[in-house]
């Protein structure tokens, strides 16, 4: 069953809040699509690597990814956590599924990639079903998924800024299926610091509460410890995107 009302309501911001999160459907598809700002359209080859990373990313067992490209989207600001969390693209989307706007959304990821900065956090944001991420630049730069990933078990990548880029695009769509950062963990691999996608630089972040996740795990130190990333979602992340799984927001 796929879900037919989506953010018909939505008249403000501040309503976006008060969505309850609605779970996938029964489907065995995984549909996610893409949108590009202009900004972010004008760099060569960044619709095919994102594909590309995300067959390998989303690979999992419960369901096939189907991945599309929306095509382009004028917006206000390359700043791609305020484009959702002020709720430009979340209602181009809305407006879209009212026939208001030439955008088709589909039943579990709209996606919107801009141009903008991933040195400040925020960098991207996620509600169910809606997520933006900057840094198309950086994604445009980013090598063959066989020549960056030499680990096939635990996908560690070394940080670099495009490696990190994508990582925080496949977290933004785990904040789309309903993951939140308590489903991200650390571990310790060789030495370095690895983080997955969810908790991604939280895992260095000495603010971060710790205590919160919910997989059963502590998160190491980072002390001086070389950090690198993981592109594999968490096993607890897993179970939660799987049918019968508790996502919830
Ligand atoms: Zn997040």
């Amino acid at each position: 069953m796929k879900r037919r009302v989506f953010l018909g309501a939505v008249g403000s911001t501040a309503s976006l809040g008060t969505l309850a999160y609605a779970t996938r459907g029964s489907s065995e598809t995984l549909d996610v699509r893409i949108w590009f700002s202009e900004r972010a359209a004008t760099y060569d080859g960044v619709a095919d690597r994102i594909h590309e990373y995300l067959e390998e990313m989303l690979a999992l067992d419960y369901w096939t990814l189907e991945l599309s490209v929306g095509g382009t989207v004028s917006v206000s600001t390359e700043d791609a956590a305020r484009l959702t969390t002020r709720g430009e693209w979340p209602m181009a989307v809305a407006a879209g599924e009212l026939g208001r706007r030439d955008i088709e959304r589909v039943s579990d990821v709209n996606l919107l990639v801009t141009d903008g900065g991933m040195e400040e956090a925020p960098t991207g944001y996620g509600i169910p079903h809606v997520a933006s991420v900057g840094g198309a630049r950086h994604i445009a730069e980013l090598e063959p998924y066989d020549e960056l990933v030499t680990d096939e078990a635990r996908s560690i990548v070394p940080l670099t800024t495009p490696a990190r880029t994508i990582q925080v695009l496949v977290h933004e769509i785990g904040h789309a299926l309903g993951l939140a950062h308590e489903h991200g963990v650390a571990f310790i691999y060789e030495g370095a610091l690895v983080a997955t996608p969810m908790l991604s630089a939280y895992a260095w972040a000495p603010e971060y509460d710790a205590e919160s996740s919910r997989c059963g795990t502590t998160i190491p130190a980072a002390d001086d410890r070389e950090r690198k990333l993981s592109l594999s979602f968490s096993s607890c992340a897993r179970r939660a995107l799987a049918p019968g799984g508790s996502v919830d927001s």
